[in-house]
């Protein structure tokens, strides 16, 4: 067996696919989306917001109400789920109990009919590249999490499909686990080639395993890129505070012009300007935007400590007011006026609590939303710019 899957990795396409169930819930919105071949893109998202939907819809689990789904340049809205040439990996295993991990993995060759020998080529290929080799003659109650989850991945490799579909497929493992075989599966993807859509509501996961990412909310895709260039130019107030742990400062305020100079001075902390770029003044001023939400990524930001009682009005200052170590780096939590504002602060410098600090941001790190729409400033700009 061959485990270059690239010749057969086809691309998917979704146009203005919608799921509405009974009632008029729509879990998925007309949804527009391209996975091209032999690429590994995830869809990620909080609870609720359709991801699941959507993979169940390609994988001909779900009905699809309105669009069109190709898979490999063919329609298959009306395709059944065996023939569509996907496999798809659960977050349950969902491995037979009363067979062995070789007639688990064997299970859909047999039924495809292959010959004995073929079969045993395919599993003990799969079963080598997974490492479980050893566990080919235990049924699934001998085996742990991670173990079972390599004989369902096996599962779906051994069938050679042109797309792999993966929901949640990590959730019920460990955190070191979890961390292990998300680096073997990125090791898979590269050696398989393969089309593979992969849904988690773990950003960690997302980020690190993507190609690319979408990320949904309520039921519409938000945003889809590579992951860190989402990451750095969220393209609104969802997609900022969803990406990152902890989550981006999102600091309401409005924009103050004076000498020509353009500030935001935030809502809870009425004393405070902190002085935005020009390009992203000019941003809001031509949207006519003036309230704003002013976003501050915790590692974009250093707290210094200070003797000055009441620091310049152009400085985020505040009080320390709680400090999470985390070994490697500390959270500072720090009160500015009536909102909390949590910057990064190195791990071997422990300010007390109380203490006076003024936060330093590089500029060009900021960001600025609509705060009527959600919608970045900085996108804005650079969408004009194009
Ligand atoms: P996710 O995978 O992002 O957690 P899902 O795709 O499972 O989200 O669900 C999307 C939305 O569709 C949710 O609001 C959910 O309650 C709703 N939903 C899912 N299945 C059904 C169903 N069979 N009938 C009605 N609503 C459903």
């Amino acid at each position: 067996m061959t485990l270059n899957a690239a010749g057969r990795a086809a691309r998917v396409e979704l146009r203005g696919v919608r799921k509405e169930y009974s009632g008029g819930v729509v879990a998925v919105h007309d949804t527009d989306l391209t996975v091209e071949a032999g690429e590994l893109v995830v869809l990620v998202g909080p609870s609720g917001c359709g991801k699941s939907t959507t993979l169940r819809m390609v994988a001909g689990l779900e009905s699809i109400s309105a669009g069109e789904l190709s898979i490999g340049g063919k329609v298959v809205n009306d395709v059944p789920p065996a023939e569509r040439d996907i496999a798809m990996v659960f977050q349950s295993y969902a491995l037979y109990p009363h067979m062995t991990v070789r007639e688990n993995m064997a299970f859909a060759l047999r039924l495809r009919k292959r010959s004995a020998a073929e079969i045993a080529e395919q599993v003990n290929a799969a079963a080598e590249t997974l490492g479980i080799t050893e566990l080919l003659g235990r049924i699934p109650k001998q085996l742990s999490g991670g173990q079972r989850q390599r004989v369902a991945i096996g599962r779906a490799i051994v069938r050679e499909p042109s797309v792999f579909l993966f929901d949640e497929p990590l959730s019920n493992l460990d955190a070191a686990l979890r961390g292990e075989m998300r680096r073997e599966l990125a090791g898979l993807h590269r050696r398989l080639a393969a089309t593979m859509l992969y849904v988690t509501h773990d950003q960690v996961e997302a980020m690190t395993l993507g190609d690319r990412i979408v990320v949904m909310n309520a039921g519409r895709i938000v945003q889809v890129g590579v992951p860190t260039d989402v990451y750095l130019h969220p393209h609104d107030t969802f997609v900022a505070s969803f990406l990152g742990s902890p989550p981006m400062n999102l600091l309401p305020g409005s924009l103050v012009r004076e000498n020509g100079a353009v500030s935001v001075r935030l809502a809870g902390a009425p004393d405070t300007f902190v002085h935005i770029p020009a390009s992203l003044a000019a941003a809001a001023e031509g949207e006519g935007v003036e309230s704003v939400i002013l976003g501050l990524r915790p590692e974009d930001a250093t707290a210094i400590l200070t003797d000055a009682e009441s620091p310049s009005s152009n400085a985020l200052a505040g009080v320390v007011e709680l400090v999470e170590p985390l070994g490697h780096q500390q959270l500072l939590h720090v009160r500015v006026g009536a909102l909390i504002v949590t910057v990064h602060g190195a791990a071997r410098e422990r300010p007390p609590l109380g203490a006076r600090v003024v936060l330093r941001a590089d500029a060009d790190r900021l960001h600025l939303f609509d705060a009527q729409s959600g919608r970045s400033m900085s996108i804005l700009e650079s969408t004009r710019a194009t």
